[in-house]
């Protein structure tokens, strides 16, 4: 291959700085106090056997990469003397654009997002390396300084990069880096002697590596060489060999999550298609776990080769939660990210994949409803996503979603609110709101309370997208008690208004209704006696066929809607202060109609306030406010 001077890459030679995002990174892995720094070992080991799997993959196309040197291994030396560790491997390698690239910033959108919101660096609860894991930037907690000497595979020279972690590294291009690979070398702090020392090494090595899959090779100062970990893929041995800890460091491993596995789905799948899954639902929300990327977190292997980490097909996004491989034996090896779209054996393996977790799902609801929550509360809101997307698994999803409600402590599922339906009760009763303590107290729930009809409480805001797409669960109809008319009054227990003491009192009420639709033509839908209420004097509800209130509300935050529709106001036919009202406007018909102008639109308002809304005109409101106040010093 001849280069001429034209193509020849850029020199990149010289100091460069870190990304804002690592320097901050940085800065909390200096100040930690993260008492596990053995972690680091963790971290680069994991790097060198991701770079064999690289490699790996790209030689089955191009075998020249490997030739002469294609025993894939992680090497551990020391040397005690001049106090540095090494860790070296004869995978892909990197350029100098790749040194700068990785080992300059953060490439994860979700990672350099999450590190800068950490607002307040010295508050970092030390925890925080362990739960997250910091990659590459924890050889920081044992090191002042870190060599990495690097050669892509199929390049003719390499690149030393250097760094003290303070903000800035070198780079260097150099003939030193005679194989293919990388090297990590650390410069130890005074401190951190003890990495210098075999059996605390293995130690290491065998708590969080023993499941890496290329043999990791401990060079020992008297140069004999031993191999430390078990060095086979984990998933192809039988699951009743693998203890809980190993599963919980391979899972740490594949899935970069740093807690305890909730879940842990491991199977071989055979027939037309074979492939073994291992699959992992973590027990903590990722941090990323809402980018609007939704990205997946299933690794594919085929016959124990790395192919991709990004395989959108394998897997739905409303399981991105869900961490592990997938190790195909029908697949041909040399697949291509083109042949993956659409292929007709990854379909079949992500139907496979939802219905075996579906399958555990429901096992784990039936046999530990309590254990469920933890779940449901991490992945809960994820989890529905699905019922709006993925129509085949509609009916299962709701067979295992959990709900808060008005009249139950604990979360329940549509099954368990079906079977403690009120007497006479059709329909599926909901309200939307952004929360559970806002939504509780809302008026619109009060008559439904003192009848004691339960109310499913949705306060996700995913649950305003499948809402509308789903009708009924079992022959039941969801029915938003915040839209349209709500007829109550032939379900449960007798309703206890005062409705029967103002019957008389009726007639009155309809010549107030009739004034404050006048008064309020241009801002309201219509105004009618409510069935809802039984305390407040107002509410707002939408009309049966427009937009639930709630869903709105989130569209106009996100601007997909410009405008608020119209609503119905409602009014308590046994409020004592309608009653008033009532009476003045039948006494003085429409004599009332200017006086009680500014009544009128101070009851919209109440309702609007207690919607969570502000009055449209806070001026006029406050004005208004201010007239009747006045009024009723001056009586
Ligand atoms: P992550 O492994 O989560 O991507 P790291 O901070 O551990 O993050 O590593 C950053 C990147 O640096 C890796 O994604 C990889 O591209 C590159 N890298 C790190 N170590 C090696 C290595 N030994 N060989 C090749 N590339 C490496
Ligand atoms: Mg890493």
């Amino acid at each position: 291959m001849s280069t001429s001077a034209k193509d020849k890459p850029e020199n990149l030679d010289g100091k460069h700085n870190f990304q804002a995002e690592v320097t901050r990174l940085l800065d909390i892995v200096a100040r930690s106090l993260y008492s596990e720094k053995e972690i680091f070992l963790r971290e680069l080991v994991s790097n060198a056997s991701d770079a064999c799997d690289k490699l790996r993959y790209e030689a089955l196309t191009n075998p020249s990469l490997v030739e002469g040197d294609s025993e894939l291994k992680i090497i551990i030396s020391y040397d005690s003397k001049k106090k540095t560790l090494s860790i070296s491997d004869n995978g892909i390698g990197m350029s100098n654009q790749e040194l700068i690239d990785n080992l300059g910033t953060i490439a994860r959108s979700g990672t350099a997002a999450f590190v800068e919101n950490i607002e307040q660096v010295d508050d970092v609860n030390s925890n925080l390396i362990g739960q997250f894991g910091v990659g590459f930037y924890s050889a920081f907690m044992v090191a002042d300084n870190v060599l990495v000497t690097s050669r892509r595979a199929g390049s003719e020279s390499g690149g030393i990069w250097e760094s003290d972690g303070k903000g800035s590294f070198t780079i260097t291009e150099t003939e030193k880096a005679d194989k293919r690979g990388t090297k990590v070398e650390l410069h130890l702090s005074k401190t951190e002697k003890e990495f210098l020392d075999d059996s605390r090494i293995i130690n290491i090595i065998k708590t969080y590596s023993d499941h890496i899959s290329i043999p990791i090779i401990l060079r020992k100062e008297d140069s004999t060489e031993e191999q430390i970990n078990t060095a086979s893929a984990l998933w192809t041995r039988p699951s009743n060999e693998i203890s809980e800890d190993n599963y919980k460091e391979f899972y740490n491993h594949i899935g970069r999550m740093y807690d305890q596995p909730w879940m842990t789905i491991h199977n071989r799948v055979e027939g037309k298609i074979e492939y073994t899954n291992l699959l992992f639902i973590p027990s903590s929300q990722p941090f990323d776990l809402f980018q609007p990327d939704r990205k997946t977190n299933i690794k594919l292997y085929v016959r124990r080769v790395f192919i991709t980490d990004d395989c959108e097909d394998l897997i739905p996004a409303w399981l991105r939660f869900v961490r592990g491989l997938v190790d195909s034996e029908d697949l041909p090896l040399n697949i291509s990210r083109e042949m993956l779209q659409h292929n007709p054996v990854l379909t079949k393996i992500k139907a496979g994949l939802v219905k075996r977790i579906i399958r555990e799902l429901k096992k784990k609801i039936k046999k530990d409803p309590e254990g469920y929550l933890s779940f449901w509360d991490n992945f809960g809101a994820v989890l529905k996503e699905g019922l709006y997307e993925s129509e085949e698994y509609r009916k299962d999803l709701l067979e295992i979603s959990k709900f808060p409600s008005t009249d139950k402590s604990n979360m329940i599922t549509l099954a368990e609110y079906v079977s403690d339906m009120a007497e006479g009760q059709k329909d599926i009763f909901y309200f939307s709101g952004s929360n559970i303590e806002s939504v509780s107290s809302s008026p619109q729930l009060e008559a439904f309370r003192k009848k004691k009809i339960n109310v499913l409480l949705m306060v996700d805001p995913v649950d305003e997208f499948w809402l509308p797409t789903i009708n009924e669960y079992d022959g039941k109809k969801f029915r938003s008690v915040s839209r349209g008319d709500i007829e109550i009054d032939n379900i449960g227990s007798p309703h206890e208004t005062k409705k029967d003491n103002t019957a008389k009192d009726n007639e009155d009420l309809s010549s107030l209704t009739a004034l404050l639709k006048i008064t309020l033509v241009d801002a309201v839908k219509d105004v009618r006696e409510s069935n809802r209420l039984t305390d407040s004097a107002v509410c707002l509800v939408a009309d049966e066929e427009d937009m639930d209130m709630h869903l709105e509300r989130l569209l106009r935050q996100h601007k997909q809607v410009e405008t608020a529709s119209k609503r119905i106001l409602e009014i308590n036919p046994s409020h004592p202060m309608i009653l008033d009202l009532a009476k003045i406007v039948s006494k003085r018909g429409n004599a009332a109609s200017e006086e009680l102008e500014d009544v009128a639109w101070l009851l919209l308002d109440q309702a609007l306030i207690i919607e969570g809304e502000s009055p449209p005109d806070p001026s006029a409101f406050a004005q208004r406010m201010s007239n009747i106040i006045g009024k009723g010093l001056n009586e």
